[in-house]
């Protein structure tokens, strides 16, 4: 017997999706394989590792991804979430040298960088006008503690109170710590007392420690993420979570990995939004990565849909994977696009070429390219409006179904 969870309606769902997931999972002829997940999905029932690898294995990746097509229109409809952000990576120097990293320096790179408060707020103002959230993650730079990002998130807060702060992943939050003797706790609590609003959730790669050892050594423990992120939940900062796939996991690791993102947040509810993005190729950093390849990357957005159902929404980073194959995703189980963002140096140095010239109404056509109409939300998912591209000149397109 199938025991079913019926959680609160959060972050711009559908009241009634439960029984939408019921209906929709039952109005399509499943495959034999397919067929047991999909009584387990309308029930909302968590998917378990070895439902996870029949995702993986079965050789009809549209109908892996018609079935998160599926949950996802249940969950949202036809809506795409985006906001208005700009990144803002406020130093290269870090005291680890993870093997994935293109972005980390030494102090005394050439091209190391530490932006002062000035700095920081120089470059904000050039984007203010247009955003409401800056997302700032950087290196874990051996001289600043938790009173230099006291100083730079209460300057931020005074000077543009519309604005959110999403920052720090948290490995930054434990060095943090480190620097400044005092507890994760404490500093997440001092830092919201400065006007955080979240946590981004960068740097979970994969959670499993035999795989933390070898590609990211010296990084937070795959518990100590879950616990920062649980801290954070606890003193009331949501946060988002990640998944750096393509390295040198095996897919029970990456599976693992979401189960263990959706078992936390069963109890927390502080995540708001998963994230997997794929390690982008590079001969020298990790030799022995096993790149994921476009249909990988799919694959990998749809099963998260299926996988994790405590978690509300899953982000097409288009950052990372480019605006083709995040339009796609958004038929995949996606339904939130980051974002705007206008600057960003991690992804671009690591190979990434996604476009940084997006403005609302560009970010707006891509997702109407992919048939799906654009909410613009706010940090925390609290506050959502339907976006109304202004009047373009129609593009010259064949007339076909976008769905
Ligand atoms: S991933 Fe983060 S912690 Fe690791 S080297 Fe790069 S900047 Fe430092």
């Amino acid at each position: 017997m199938l025991a079913s969870v019926r959680p609160t309606p959060l972050a711009g769902e559908n009241d009634q999706w439960l029984d939408a997931l019921e209906e929709n999972l039952a109005s399509v002829d499943w495959s034999p394989a397919l067929a047991p997940l999909a009584v387990k999905l309308a029930k909302n029932v968590p998917l378990s590792l070895e439902d996870g690898m029949t995702l993986y294995q079965h050789p009809d990746l549209h109908e892996v991804g018609a079935m998160a097509h599926q949950v996802r229109m249940a969950r949202f409809g036809n809506r795409a979430f985006f906001n208005s952000n700009v990144h803002i990576n406020q130093t290269n120097i870090c005291v680890l040298a993870c093997r994935f990293c293109a972005f980390r320096r030494g102090p005394k790179a050439k091209d190391a960088y530490a932006m002062s408060i000035d700095e920081y707020m120089d470059d904000l103002a050039i984007y203010a006008h247009a955003i409401d959230e800056v997302h700032s993650v950087g290196g874990l730079h051996p001289e600043w503690g938790v009173e230099h990002y006291e100083e730079l998130f209460t300057r931020v807060a005074k000077t543009y109170p519309s604005i959110s702060i999403k920052a720090l992943t948290a490995v930054e939050i434990k060095h943090l710590g480190q620097r400044s003797s005092m507890t994760t706790r404490e500093v997440l609590k001092r830092l919201k007392a400065a006007g955080l609003t979240s946590l981004p959730g960068g740097g979970a790669e994969i959670l499993d420690d035999d795989v933390r050892a070898i590609i990211c050594n010296g990084k937070e423990s795959s518990s100590e993420y879950l616990q920062i992120h649980r801290e954070a939940h606890e003193v009331g900062l949501p946060s988002n979570c990640t998944m750096l796939f393509g390295t040198i996991e095996a897919l029970e690791q990456r599976l693992q990995h979401m189960i263990s993102l959706r078992d936390l947040n069963a109890s927390t509810k502080g995540f708001q939004c998963f994230v997997p993005y794929p390690f982008l190729p590079d001969d020298t950093r990790l030799p022995q990565a096993q790149l994921a390849t476009g249909t990988e990357i799919l694959r990998t957005i749809a099963v998260s849909r299926l996988m994790i159902n405590t978690i509300p929404h899953i982000k097409a980073y288009r950052m990372n994977i480019g605006d083709h194959l995040a339009e796609l995703a958004l038929q995949f189980g996606a339904d939130d696009i980051d974002g705007t963002v206008q600057k960003e140096s991690i992804m671009h140095l690591a190979g990434s070429s996604a476009p940084l010239d997006h403005d609302r109404a560009k970010l707006a056509r891509l997702i109407h390219d992919a048939g799906c109409e654009p909410i613009q939300r706010n940090t925390t998912y609290s506050e959502f409006e339907p976006y109304i591209p202004p009047k373009v000149k129609p593009r010259r397109v064949l007339p076909m179904a976008t769905q």
